[in-house]
């Protein structure tokens, strides 16, 4: 039997990788439901190919078109915000992979995990903002998370086997972006066209940002944190440049555990829709002889401020790192649009955390209205 997949997010990066791999493995899936964001044209193309059930389209003004295509083939068109949620709540699938960008994908998330869907998960906001609200919707239903991010697919690909108490950190790896190594007097110039582009990795704009002010590394700290249950002190971050180790483990032996590959997505995307199986696919393999060396330096702090703020949110935990998340993404919004500088949105974020009203056990509706005070903070500053 075909394993039914939703795919939250179909139109952007991931989605699209996730396509290639459904494409490449097609009698193991069948596709229930697509969703997008504003990319109605993508949208019509995959429906007409994949034959969903449903597809969702968030910014509704194009549905008129997207019906008249669809409901020729009997595909459901469900639109606005309500339209995703209500996909994301639906339980005829095996698997939901959450797919899209930022604050939008923890709504979906939990979800899933409460209609007792295991979800394959890219948004990792979902985690930093909700994660204790993620793990009691985990426990509740026995739904499980499967990571697609690049580093924690590592991980959890070498935790197979090995006992949780033997393992004594968690080593993540990052490339240190496009600013590595430019003369860090310079970084309040740094125009979003250089932000944009990234030495390794292909992705959406908001995570390519992230990855330029390393905040990435640090949400990803927080995601590594929920998922595998390690303490902030177990946690470690290694600038490697070439992207070929996608993370490790250390074992109280000693012994270190790595995962490596070429810097393609639709290697973490496959494992976690086809776990516990690595199945065949004919992708660009790795050739160690061709690479030739492989680098390692130490996170940069003065450069990348992003990476301590989040180790920092960690250790407070509560609403702290939701707000980090909140203030991180709509302050890379706004410098999207040439409105704040590069170096604006480490201190946006520190003063957001630092400001908020903390709780400890925030309830979705309390993250609710933390992401509107931090939206307000994020505009009013100047
Ligand atoms: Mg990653």
């Amino acid at each position: 039997m075909p394993k039914k997949i939703s795919i939250l997010g179909s139109t952007g990066s991931i989605g699209r990788n996730a396509l290639k791999v459904v494409d490449n493995l097609k009698s193991d899936f069948e596709i229930i439901y697509l969703t997008a964001n504003t990319n109605y044209q993508l949208l019509i193309e995959q429906a007409l190919r994949y034959k969903p059930k449903a597809v969702g389209l968030v910014e509704s003004k194009n549905a008129k078109e997207v019906e008249s295509q669809l409901n020729k083939i009997n595909v459901e068109v469900l639109t606005g915000k309500e339209g995703l949620i209500e996909i994301s709540k639906r339980n005829d699938v095996d698997l939901v992979l959450n797919a899209l960008v930022g604050i939008a994908g923890m709504k979906p998330t939990l979800n899933a995990l409460n209609a007792g869907k295991n979800v394959a998960l890219s948004n990792k906001e979902s985690l930093v903002m909700a994660g204790q609200l993620v793990k009691n919707a985990q426990q509740k239903k026995g739904a499980k998370l499967y990571p697609v991010d690049s580093e924690h697919s590592a991980i959890w690909q070498c935790l197979q086997g090995e006992n949780k108490t033997d393992v004594s950190k968690l080593i993540l790896t990052g490339s240190g972006g496009p600013f590595r190594e430019r003369n860090i007097n310079t970084f309040s110039e740094i125009t979003p066209e250089e932000a944009l582009k990234h030495p390794n990795w292909n992705m959406g704009n908001k995570i390519t940002i992230d990855s330029a002010t390393m905040m990435n590394k640090g949400l990803e700290i927080i995601e590594a944190y929920w998922l595998f249950d390690f303490g902030v002190e177990e946690i470690d971050i290694v600038v490697h440049p070439q992207s070929i180790i996608h993370s490790m483990i250390e074992l109280q032996d000693g012994s270190v555990k790595a995962q490596l590959g070429v810097p393609d997505m639709k290697v973490p995307i496959q494992y976690a829709l086809t776990y516990p199986r690595h199945k065949p696919a004919d992708w660009e393999r790795l050739d160690l002889i061709k690479l030739g060396k492989m680098t390692f330096e130490e996170p940069d702090y003065e450069r990348f401020p992003s990476i301590k703020l989040a180790f920092d949110s960690l250790k407070k935990l509560g609403t702290t790192p939701a707000v980090l998340n909140i203030a991180n993404e709509f302050a890379v919004y706004r410098f999207l649009n040439n409105e704040i500088k590069f170096t604006d949105i480490p201190k946006i974020v520190e003063q957001a955390c630092g400001k908020h009203d903390w709780m400890e056990s925030p309830t979705l509706s309390d993250l609710q209205n933390l992401i509107g005070w931090s939206k307000d903070f994020v505009k009013s500053y100047k």
